[in-house]
């Protein structure tokens, strides 16, 4: 049964959708511009379920409410203060990766954990305990956050950290919402080596050479991030190339951080298909055979997608899954073969446009996606079969041990969630202590039995 929502909030009626655009859904947005307004929240929800969100930029349902109200943290977005002796940063959730960046960038300071687009927020990726090409090197973004307030269901504000409530601090890194609302991190900022990227990409035919060139890179000092991109739609055999970067020192130029106009992708979309894709796979792959050494701006190699932030346009009206697992170290030789092998053999049915793989290692958080091995990615356009499909390859990446990652997620069974992610039962007895009424849900959470139906 709708619950009535409550009527003293200034909500706007909305259609949103994942960044994949295959979830939609009619939601209750509140956009409050002070803190303030949020800390009246829980008391003001009677039975009404609660969720914040940042900027809506995850793929699926984790950014939805349906029949609740979805507090957006977007406009509550201060920096605070900054500690230059530790180079700590205390800054609102609302604050996104963009706006540190382009505060501390020039300061020689960065996150170390970072997103492949910059507007996100830093509660969007403490809850998803966000990972990037350094993962291997420098764990996830939850590594670096030092401490965060919450507003609890309850209306009280309290800090946790790893010496303070420290059972809330790990379940809320990766904890998709559902402990509290995130009010303000501290985050550690990193030295930041260079303003550009120099990379080296190396070609590899078959998952053992693959392996065996990211520990060679891995092993290389210097190396600070690394991915291999694979072609799946033009061999027979996984293959591509891994690319190995480090950061140098380069000319300054603030100028990369202004904002760009999105390019119109929308009008291309009926050309971006099988083929164009396929001829896109080639040339990417004669340009790194014929040009293996090339440099970019530090903008440009962290944030590739910020050039072209409405890319998922392209996929058209049915939208796309970048679905992403984690493989365990152990026996990814097998496993990552099981897995690329099941997607090279579906090709022509459920061919997958892009796929990436990069090295990880154990999250922060009690539901973190990364485990100590491989993350392998896949951007599949939606087509009539791609869930059956799908929840095939959840099977393969069950029996390897492996997860898939909720941030890029709409469509995981709840059965399949609760075998991917063992510390779920602790995370929950956590969660029920912060949250004894279930005020905080999402269809995300409610889709994987989270939370309580009802909330
Ligand atoms: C182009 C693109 C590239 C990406 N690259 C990467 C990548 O390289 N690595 C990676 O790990 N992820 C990546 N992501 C995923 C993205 O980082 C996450 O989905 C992130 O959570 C989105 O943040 P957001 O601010 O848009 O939050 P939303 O999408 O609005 O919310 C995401 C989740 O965070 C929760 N949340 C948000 N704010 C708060 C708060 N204040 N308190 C409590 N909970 C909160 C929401 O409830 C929801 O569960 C990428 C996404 C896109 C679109």
């Amino acid at each position: 049964m709708t619950k009535p929502l409550p009527d003293n909030l200034p909500l706007q009626v909305v259609e949103r959708h994942g960044f994949g655009n295959y979830r939609h859904a009619m939601q209750a947005l509140y956009r409050p511009e002070r803190l303030q307004d949020i800390l009246t929240l829980p008391e003001q929800m009677a039975s009404v379920p609660l969720l914040a969100c940042g900027l809506g930029n995850s793929y699926g349902d984790a950014a939805f409410n349906t029949g609740g109200v979805l507090a957006s943290t977007e406009r509550i977005n201060r920096m605070l203060s900054f500690d230059p002796e530790r180079s700590v940063l205390r800054a609102e959730a609302g604050v996104t990766v963009l706006d540190v960046m382009r505060a501390f960038a020039p300061r020689g300071l960065t996150l170390p954990a970072t997103p492949g687009l910059s507007k996100i927020t830093l509660g969007g990726c403490a809850a998803f305990d966000i990972h990037s090409k350094n993962h291997w090197l420098v764990g996830g973004f939850g590594e670096s956050v030092l401490g965060m307030q919450m507003l609890l269901a309850d209306g009280s504000r309290i800090e946790c950290s790893r010496q303070h409530n420290a059972d809330l601090f790990h379940a809320t890194l990766g904890g998709m919402g559902m402990t509290g609302i995130i009010l303000e991190l501290e985050v550690a900022l990193h030295p930041l080596p260079g303003m550009t990227a120099a990379n080296r990409s190396i070609p590899f035919q078959g998952v053992p050479a693959l392996l065996e060139h990211i520990a060679e890179v891995q092993a290389q000092p210097g190396t600070t991030h690394l991915v291999a991109w694979l072609d799946l739609l033009n061999q027979r055999e996984a293959s591509g190339y891994v690319i190995a970067s480090s950061l140098e020192n380069g000319p300054q130029d603030q100028s990369i951080w202004d904002d760009k106009k999105a390019p119109p992708l929308g009008l291309i979309a009926p050309f971006f298909n099988r083929w164009s894709n396929k001829a896109f796979n080639l040339a990417f792959s004669m340009k790194h055979r014929s040009q293996p050494s090339s440099k970019a701006d530090l903008r440009s190699f962290l944030f590739p997608w910020d050039a072209l932030p409405n890319w998922n346009l392209l996929y058209g009206r049915k939208g796309f899954v970048e679905y992403q697992c984690c493989l365990p170290f152990e026996g990814a030789q097998v496993s990552l073969a099981r897995v690329l092998d099941y997607v090279l053999a579906n090709k022509q049915k459920f061919p997958a446009y892009f796929a990436a793989i990069k090295r990880v290692r154990d999250g922060a958080g009690m539901l973190s996606f990364p485990i100590n091995g491989f993350s392998a990615l896949f951007d599949f356009p939606v087509s009539d079969g791609l869930w059956a499909f799908l929840d095939q390859l959840d099977e393969i990446v069950i029996a390897a041990g492996g997860r898939v990652y909720l941030a890029k997620d709409g469509r995981v069974s709840a059965q399949a969630y609760h075998r991917m992610y063992p510390r779920i039962e602790e995370w929950q007895r956590v969660r029920s202590t912060y949250d004894p009424r279930n005020l905080f849900a999402s269809d995300m959470a409610r889709r994987l039995n989270l939370v309580s139906k009802n909330g």
